[in-house]
């Protein structure tokens, strides 16, 4: 499909057309998560809002590599670059192996995710996987005269790197205001300026996630795992690098440095940031006590919860914002979210049996909506507006099922195609009652049963088949012999 893809690139600040490092591929890489700790709602967010990214260029003919990263070293919530590791703390609490922490994580994270219905990465790759790669980064930096070793840690240089880069691009912070606002070093760092970052950090002699290097035992700094594995999996300049907008400093401004510092450019064409999720209008967090994991939203089990809300209901929400706004958890909200999502899936089944008048002229509102709401997924995924012209075809919908119009059979077409197609494929929004499986388990097993009652009557045998006709009707299942052969309804 040849249509202008127009994308808001945070380093430009403004919306820009779509262009492909490689025309017809597209190469995504997306900042995940740190495996420590249930996934929550702060998750979902980027999780859907990349996946409808993924999922859009896939309809549109585009192949897509989506890289997603596992950070299972190097980060701590607060200090990047002091402290204990959080996994490393756990498995020794636990007399676990690291690595078990990490996957028990990584499991919860990836089953949550595949429960919004999001499309599993191309690649998945992990931190500790590839401290060769960052490794070799670190001396590529430091070969070019950005980084300096002090007592067996490289750290980046920010104010040699400012003098030939621009440290604050992405961002749009400026250096000497950074600067003025940072307090001062204790003394006891082994960093020149308090903005200077750790590229490599020695480990104290009771860490046990470290690795050898050129400089010390120890483990990579967290800014420096994506650019090496971008690099690695989508080449040295590719196309889009998604995150949370809470990740935009200090954690892209540093990629972005490091990939210029390494090899004179920034490497990423178009820089995404999804917006944060509040719960009623405040900062999601665990001092808050408004903390909610996944899990518990599915199940409904957390105090702010009047009733679960499922994974469907979860996508649509955050698809009826767009995703570089705020968007506002309420139960309010969610249970809005969940009618509307109704009155979709209805809608979705409803198209499927809708008569279709032969010679009638086209419909031009539905041709419209059609075009609109392409329109609307190709402008900087604007999914909301697509949803409102969806609603506007739900209505179209209802009013020939119910007589009041007519559609024609290029109308039909246009409108399979939005509800199911665009609907499941793009925006991910499957019927859940379906989902199962239940449903055709049962028709196979009626069935099977029924060509059992079909041989026994060819048999003869009408005992055995009148006695399957009269445990079937005891289990609910009707049915009738007809001259094409049986009939039967539940
Ligand atoms: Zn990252």
């Amino acid at each position: 499909m040849e249509r202008e893809i127009l994308l808001y690139n945070t380093l430009s600040r403004r919306k820009e057309i779509f262009k492909p490092v490689t025309p017809g591929m597209v190469g995504i890489y997306v900042c995940g998560p740190t495996v420590y700790g249930d996934a929550h709602l702060g998750h979902a967010r980027p999780g859907v809002t990349y996946d409808v990214l993924v999922r859009m260029f896939r309809y549109m003919g585009y192949k897509v590599r989506y890289v997603r990263n596992i950070t299972d070293v190097g980060h701590l919530e607060h200090d990047a670059d002091e402290g204990e590791d959080k996994i490393a703390k756990k498995a020794k609490l636990e007399s676990l192996e690291p690595m078990e922490v990490a996957q028990e994580y990584t499991l919860r994270y990836q089953e949550a995710m595949r429960k919004l219905n999001t499309c599993p990465p191309s690649i998945e790759p992990r931190a500790s996987g590839h401290i060769i790669e960052q490794i070799a980064l670190v001396q590529k930096i430091f070969d070019a005269g950005f980084a300096y070793e002090s007592n067996g840690s490289v750290y980046f240089d920010v104010r040699a790197f400012h003098e030939k880069h621009n440290y604050g691009e992405l961002s749009g912070r400026v250096l000497d205001d950074m600067i003025s606002n940072t307090r001062e070093l204790d003394g006891q760092s082994d960093k020149r300026s308090p903005l200077d970052f750790a590229l490599w950090k020695k480990a104290a002699p009771e860490h046990i996630m470290k690795w050898p290097s050129p400089w010390s035992e120890g483990f990579p700094g967290w800014h420096l795992e994506c650019s090496a594995m971008s690099a690695k999996y989508l080449g040295e300049e590719f196309d889009i690098h998604g995150g949370g907008m809470d990740l935009l400093f200090p954690h892209h401004e540093c990629e972005l440095a490091q990939n210029k510092a390494s090899r004179g450019k920034g490497g990423v064409r178009y820089w995404m940031h999804n917006n944060m999720i509040t719960i009623e209008g405040k900062k999601m967090g665990k001092s808050y006590g408004n903390f909610i994991t996944l899990e518990e939203l599915f199940t409904g089990k957390h105090n702010i919860l009047v009733q679960p809300y499922s994974p469907m209901t979860i996508r649509f929400f955050i698809l009826q914002a767009h995703y570089r706004s705020t968007l506002d958890f309420s139960n309010d909200a969610l249970q809005a979210a969940e009618k509307g999502l109704k009155r979709i899936m209805q809608a979705a089944k409803d198209v499927k049996s809708l008569q279709v008048k032969g010679g009638s002229e086209d419909n031009k509102e539905i041709r419209k909506i059609y075009d609109d709401v392409f329109t609307a997924i190709c402008d900087d995924i604007n999914t909301p507006i697509a949803l409102s012209h969806l609603f506007d075809a739900v209505r179209i919908i209802n009013q020939v099922k119910d007589g009041q119009s007519a559609i024609n059979a290029n109308d039909k077409a246009l409108l399979d195609e939005l509800f199911l197609k665009f609907i499941p494929d793009v925006l991910g929004l499957v019927d859940e009652s379906a989902g199962n499986g239940s449903e055709e388990l049962v028709g196979g097993l009626v069935e099977m049963i029924l060509e059992v009652r079909k041989v026994a009557k060819s048999n003869k045998d009408f005992a055995t088949s009148d006695l399957i006709r009269d445990k079937l009707k005891a289990l609910g299942v009707q049915i009738k012999d007809t001259k094409d052969g049986v009939e039967w309804t539940l």
